[in-house]
């Protein structure tokens, strides 16, 4: 039996708070009305063309984003651009989009908390707390047992899906690792954290030259962590199966997917 999208929204707006997103951020309904029903939910990390034409061909009702389709102003949606073009398509289809972003990050089973769980971390706390007991941006958290740089890079590989990119690493393969820090999607604002800097590791995606390159000097002068860059998408497509089962203990008569696409914008790279 369908649900009226006021009532799916109801139930995201009590997993994933809009009152927990960032100033900057705009999470929420971005097409579609409350009273059309949902039986089929499909969820993404990305609102491209590839993942809406899956969503639509798989006869959803709703697409849930991570990443807002809409984060800046637009003064237009026609289909000369692929954002008009997104928009008109899941109009046309009758398909509604939310995205649940910042607000999603922050709470208790958010994007950084799944994929800190998932590589078995254990007293998990955030690097930035946030109204809430539990809650905030990123995570930091302690190994069960001792292991090396290289040895948590190889786990960190393994558990996620596959990009052009792979995982970077600044620091020695030997290096003794036991309590990370992480932030899923990209945390290089969260570099100077006194969480971070006292961590071993940092795992995050989006390092850029010289945020890394400053942060790389100053583990090796012992007075912050080493680093391991991995793909944007990778890291937030963790937490979809897990949104995805809170939707369906939720809304049990609803069809709830995650896509397994990959939408990390890089297709290759070439190795040296
Ligand atoms: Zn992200």
């Amino acid at each position: 039996m369908p649900y009226p999208l006021a009532e799916v929204l109801s139930v995201t707006e009590k997993l994933w708070p809009v009152a927990g997103a960032e100033g900057w951020d705009a999470p929420g309904l971005v097409t579609g009305s409350p009273d059309q029903q949902v039986s089929s939910i499909h969820l993404v990390v990305d609102a491209v063309a590839e993942s809406l034409d899956e969503a639509v061909a798989a006869g959803a009702d709703l697409v849930i984003a991570h990443h807002p389709l809409l984060l800046r102003g637009v003064t237009s949606v026609a289909e000369t651009q692929y954002k008009g073009a997104a928009v008109a398509t899941l109009i046309r289809a009758g398909v509604a989009l939310l995205s649940a972003h910042t607000n999603a990050d922050v709470v208790a089973d958010g994007t950084s908390a799944v994929f800190a769980r998932k590589l078995g971390l254990e007293s998990l706390r955030p690097i930035v707390p946030g109204a809430a007991d539990g809650t905030g941006i990123g995570r930091v958290g302690t190994l069960a047992k001792a292991t090396t740089l290289g040895r948590l890079a190889r786990q960190v590989a393994e558990l996620l899906p596959p990009t052009a990119g792979g995982v970077r690493v600044a620091g020695s393969y030997e290096l003794p690792v036991r309590e990370i820090a992480l932030c899923g999607g990209a945390g290089d604002a969260y570099l100077a954290e006194p969480a971070v800097r006292a961590a071993d590791v940092y795992i995050t995606s989006d390092l850029r030259h010289h945020p890394a390159s400053e942060a790389r000097e100053q583990h090796l002068r012992g007075a912050g962590p080493a680093l391991i860059d991995v793909s944007h998408w990778a890291s937030e497509w963790l937490w979809l199966e897990t949104a995805a089962d809170q939707l369906r203990g939720a809304l049990p008569e609803a069809s709830v997917t995650v896509s397994e696409l990959r939408t990390d914008p890089w297709d290759f790279a070439v190795v040296q």
